[in-house]
């Protein structure tokens, strides 16, 4: 069967998990929304869900396969219109290139969703320099780019718009295991933070949106690179325990966001644990 079928043989009466569940009740008609990362996971998800709630969508990944395939799937799920660009987030270049042709053959964005991002797992010591740049380039980097080409249009414009970051729990839970991944996303943490500061008056909420563990490709992949497949299945059973859950679907972070552009929220903890985390209090009291 083609992935169309097996899509469409996957939700229930042509609907997905996202809306099935009559947790979401935003609508987004006609607005448009662009997702990064939008090839796999929570910017899937997250896509499907805002073309469920009638936006316009514009799936960027730098996987070209991926994006086309959640932009065709975003028609089957009633976007009126829906897009896929290829890109590297942290290609500074090649996202003005995406900026200006989105803003001239689409419009301008209403709701941005900075989503890509790439785990890297490894002690301080065990990360490289080059790890390093490769994690800021994409998870910081690719989020001010983002912010600085749309968010200067929308505000432009002067119609207001919303704006999500994709962090981390890690941005507020040290961890030894992923020392650059948690600075990157601390930085995006505080990047969002101070956006919001800046762009109040102009009627431009931004949303910090932290999830903990959630079952994606990452997980699975990224941040257990070098290890075995049965090894992998017990450091993610390890992690599951650790974590208190197990199997935290992209679609309840998918919920979580259009929940936050809606009710305009700064920091949204996601997964049980990310909201239960003892160093929450300390970046973001009342969250
Ligand atoms: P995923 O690997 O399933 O999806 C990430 C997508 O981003 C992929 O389609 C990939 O091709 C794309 N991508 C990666 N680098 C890119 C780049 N430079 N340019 C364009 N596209 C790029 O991962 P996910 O779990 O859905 O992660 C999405 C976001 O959520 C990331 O920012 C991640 O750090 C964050 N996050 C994930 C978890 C988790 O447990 N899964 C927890 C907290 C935060």
């Amino acid at each position: 069967a083609s992935w169309i079928d097996e899509f469409v043989t996957s939700v229930e009466g042509g609907r997905s998990p996202v809306v099935a569940s009559g947790e979401h009740a935003e609508r987004f008609g006609g607005q448009l929304v662009l997702v990064t990362g939008a090839g796999s996971g929570i910017g899937r998800a997250a896509t499907l869900a805002f073309a469920e709630a009638g936006a316009r969508v514009v799936a960027v990944d730098r996987n070209a396969e991926a994006a086309a395939r959640t932009a065709e799937q975003s028609r089957l799920l009633g976007a009126p219109e829906a897009w896929a660009e290829t890109v590297d987030v942290s290609d500074e270049q090649a996202m003005e290139k995406l900026a200006e042709k989105v803003t001239t053959e689409y419009g301008v964005v209403d709701v941005l969703v900075n989503n890509a991002g790439i785990g890297l797992s490894g002690s301080f010591f065990d990360t490289t320099p080059e790890d390093w740049r490769k994690v800021l380039d994409v998870n910081l980097w690719g989020v001010i780019h983002g912010c600085r080409l749309f968010g200067r249009r929308m505000a432009e414009r002067g119609q207001g718009g919303h704006i999500v970051n994709v962090a981390s729990a890690a941005a507020y839970q040290p961890s030894r295991a992923l020392p650059a991944y948690s600075t990157s996303k601390a930085a995006v943490l505080m990047l969002s933070e101070c956006l919001r500061a800046e762009l109040a008056g102009q009627g431009i909420g931004v949303t910090a949106v932290c999830p903990g563990f959630v079952n994606t490709a990452i997980t699975s992949t990224a941040h257990f690179a070098g290890v075995d497949a049965g090894e992998e299945k017990r450091l993610q059973k390890r992690a599951a325990r650790l974590y208190g859950l197990r199997n935290y679907p992209p679609e309840k972070v998918a919920r979580a966001i259009l929940r936050a552009v809606t009710r305009d929220e700064a920091v949204v903890p996601v997964t049980p644990e990310a909201r239960g985390a003892r160093w929450l209090s300390r970046w973001a009291p009342g969250a």
